[in-house]
């Protein structure tokens, strides 16, 4: 046996696609001592982390929640309880997240109508419009609202409103939208959302706060076939999540990571989310104008940027995986690369959740001239 020893993370500053710094105050509260999951302690916990999930989606929906899995799991959920084999369900891709609801919908037995754009591109009204009205019958229109991989964001309001005007389920992937842009579950009238906890709410990875609509839970009881994944069947779930007194056993829940997000979360609601998206903003321009200053371009057009997802356009004869490396070694900053056919073209740098600050603004840039041998204008 060789001696190994307790894994000890060298320091990092994550500046990617996610995961984002967590900050001590969660990590504190992730190493609080376990206790069962049936607790009527740990109950009251998970009550109060409900109401913060409903703050930070803006919504009154009761089924909502997080999902004991990452942000996969809650998209997965999203689609296994409202898509049965046979619906046909709109699917917008602009990125490789858009891809991934494709495949999830396939894998259903159900048919996916594509409405694709050029990747950093925001999803295109029109054709949804379209595809909707050619498909009358769709059950879901299922779009990403903050697409990672793009570092674009798309007019959620409007794409909800073209879904219920058509009798379509909003599906939406927010994953990145939460906490770092304007997310309006209600005012939206989105009917299903989900989300994940390392991305703008600074938490580890690991749970995916998902919330339904009334709609959404009329579609979930008038299905005609039983959810194909026993775990993720919120209808099992939620006599776990909800309900007075006594709650049944469906898993046991990852009580540290639910410490963990109760903790973000009001964290989230301290600062406010208002502020929080302020925040995001202010930083994303500040990062803009740094870049600008060494000669680096955004890859989206500025009307559909994401604050807390910046794409960078790699400038010729640069290469992008050996820049990366250097500010990993030599600065200890992460940053992510592109994804799908983006790889090699964009940098992506994220500013999310407790990463978006002045101080990570300028540490990369500093460190990005360094590798780069540019310096400000
Ligand atoms: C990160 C992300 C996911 C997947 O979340 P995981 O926690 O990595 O499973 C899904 N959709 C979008 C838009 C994301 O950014």
């Amino acid at each position: 046996m060789p001696s190994f020893r307790s894994f000890q993370p060298p320091s990092r500053l994550l500046l990617g696609p996610g995961p984002s710094p967590v900050p001590q105050r969660i990590l504190d509260a992730l190493a609080r001592p376990t206790i069962g999951h049936l607790d009527p302690a740990f109950i009251g916990m998970m009550d109060e982390l409900k109401e913060l999930l409903r703050y930070a989606f803006r919504t009154g929906n009761a089924l909502t929640l997080p999902v004991s899995a990452p942000g996969s799991a809650g998209m997965e959920a999203a689609f296994v309880n409202l898509v049965e084999p046979g619906d046909t369900v709109v699917v917008c891709r602009n990125g490789v997240f858009g891809g991934r609801m494709r495949e999830n919908v396939v894998r259903l037995g159900a048919t996916a109508v594509m409405v694709d754009d050029a990747f950093g591109r925001p999803i295109d009204l029109d054709k949804v419009e379209a595809a909707l009205k050619a498909h009358p019958g769709a059950k879901a229109l299922a779009f990403v609202h903050a697409e990672t991989s793009t570092g674009a964001v798309s007019d959620a309001a409007a794409l909800c409103r073209l879904a219920r005007e058509h009798g379509a389920l909003s599906l939406v992937d927010s994953v990145t939208g939460l906490g770092g842009i304007p997310v309006e579950v209600d005012a939206w009238g989105a009917d299903a959302i989900y989300s994940g906890s390392q991305k703008c709410l600074a938490a580890p990875p690991g749970l995916s706060p998902l919330s339904f609509g009334e709609a959404a839970v009329a579609a979930l009881k008038a299905r005609r076939t039983p959810v194909q994944s026993w775990f993720l069947d919120l209808g099992l779930v939620m006599n776990y999540w909800q309900g007075v007194g006594a709650r049944a056993y469906h898993h046991t829940a990852p009580i540290n990571m639910l410490y963990a997000l109760h903790e973000a979360l009001l964290m989230l609601r301290e600062e406010g989310l208002e502020a929080a998206w302020a925040r995001h903003r202010a930083n994303h321009l500040r990062l803009r104008d740094g870049l600008a200053a060494i000669g680096l371009h955004l890859f989206v057009e500025e009307r559909a940027r994401l604050p807390q997802l910046n794409a960078v356009q790699v400038p010729d004869g640069v290469d992008e995986a050996a820049v990366r490396r250097r500010l990993l070694d030599e600065h200890g900053i992460e940053i992510g690369a592109g994804l799908g056919e983006l790889a090699g073209r964009i940098w992506r740098i994220g500013l999310m959740g407790a990463g978006s600050t002045p101080e990570n603004v300028d540490r990369v840039l500093e460190a990005l001239g360094a590798v780069l041998g540019r310096k400000p204008a």
